[in-house]
């Protein structure tokens, strides 16, 4: 069986050499215990602006192990890693996607293809804790998988973009049309033989997170609005409340105007005005995040473009 390792990259020059000595010794190991015939990294270069494409194309130089894609501009984690697997869909038997900073543990992966060669399609790493994460992110992380889970969407719990697909699962991911990708949660609705390996999670080897805040938030938003529609059901359920709510506050003002003793009520108005108009405004703004994802998603655009590749084509 034919093993591929996909590695979406961006920036990650001070990582790339060391990524590339471990993923081939799991290589290696991997084709001398016989578990597969061969075994391939391909990097996906997701427009860096630094040496990560040259870094690649020396490694695929040096060995016929290394391939490389390289994509028109940066397009984002999931996109890029959507390209990798889409490549391999048709060239291997399974493929594991891993980031290029080694906080997942490589270790994971003949377990992983121990379980892929017992019969599972999708073998999901899981970190057992989060130690080396700040205290924020811990935080944040959690609170996003539970949000998501709430709002019916299907994740597994500490479960990032670590995992072993089949080809089966990978013709099956690459027939979603959607171009807003939240791929932990479209893999999880594939179905097939899921399985899970447990792993610790360490420090970044070297440089800095590609995910800043503002990118953690859009991809939380883009996961919770890919998978639920719940939010909206939410905001015609708070409407309901308010129209009730205002019934009462219609027979009291009613019941004062009646009593004459209606001026006196101007400090709950001005306090109901600014909250209706509060809620009806964060109302419109959930509503508008689905419409702009429609408009987002009619669009169908191509989702990535690649602008070179690196190691032989058919592998
Ligand atoms: N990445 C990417 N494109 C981006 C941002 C990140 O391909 O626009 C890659 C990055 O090189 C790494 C992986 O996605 O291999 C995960 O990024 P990172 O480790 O910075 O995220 P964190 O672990 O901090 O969540
Ligand atoms: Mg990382």
């Amino acid at each position: 069986m034919k093993l591929f390792i996909i590695v979406p990259c961006y920036n990650e020059e001070a990582v790339l050499a060391e990524t590339t000595v471990r993923l081939q010794a799991v290589c290696r190991q991997l084709e001398e215990a016989k578990k597969v015939a061969e075994a391939h990294l391909l990097y996906v270069d997701d427009g860096s602006s630094d040496g990560t494409w040259n870094l690649i194309g020396q490694c695929s130089a040096r060995s016929s192990m290394v391939h490389g894609l390289k994509l028109a501009r940066n397009v984002g984690h999931q996109k890029a890693l959507w390209a990798g697997l889409e490549w391999a869909a048709t060239r291997c038997d399974a493929a594991v996607s891993i980031d290029a900073d080694l906080q997942d543990d490589v270790a994971a992966i003949p377990v992983m293809v121990d379980k892929f060669l017992g019969g599972a399609d999708i073998v999901y790493g899981v970190r057992r804790d989060r130690p080396t994460d700040t205290f924020f992110k811990k935080h944040s992380a959690q609170l996003f998988y539970r949000l998501l889970q709430r709002l019916g969407g299907d994740v597994v719990y500490n479960h990032a973009d670590f995992r072993l697909m089949s080809w089966r699962a990978l013709e099956a991911l690459v027939r979603f049309p959607e171009r807003s990708l939240f791929l932990r949660g479209l893999v999880r609705s594939l179905g097939f033989r899921q399985e899970y390996v447990y792993y610790d999670r360490s420090e970044r080897f070297a440089g800095t997170s590609k995910y800043p805040l503002r990118k953690m938030i859009s991809f939380a938003l883009d996961g919770i609005t890919s998978f639920s529609v719940r939010p909206l059901r939410f905001i015609v359920l708070s409407g309901l409340l308010f129209i009730l709510i205002s019934v009462g506050a219609i027979l009291y003002g009613l019941w004062s105007y009646v009593c004459g003793k209606a001026l006196p009520g101007w400090t709950s108005l001005l306090v109901s005005v600014w909250f209706i108009g509060g809620s009806i405004l964060t109302a419109m703004g959930i509503i508008g995040e689905y419409v702009g994802k429609i408009y987002y998603e009619v669009k169908r655009r191509p989702r990535y473009f690649i602008e070179e590749e690196t190691g032989e084509n058919d592998p």
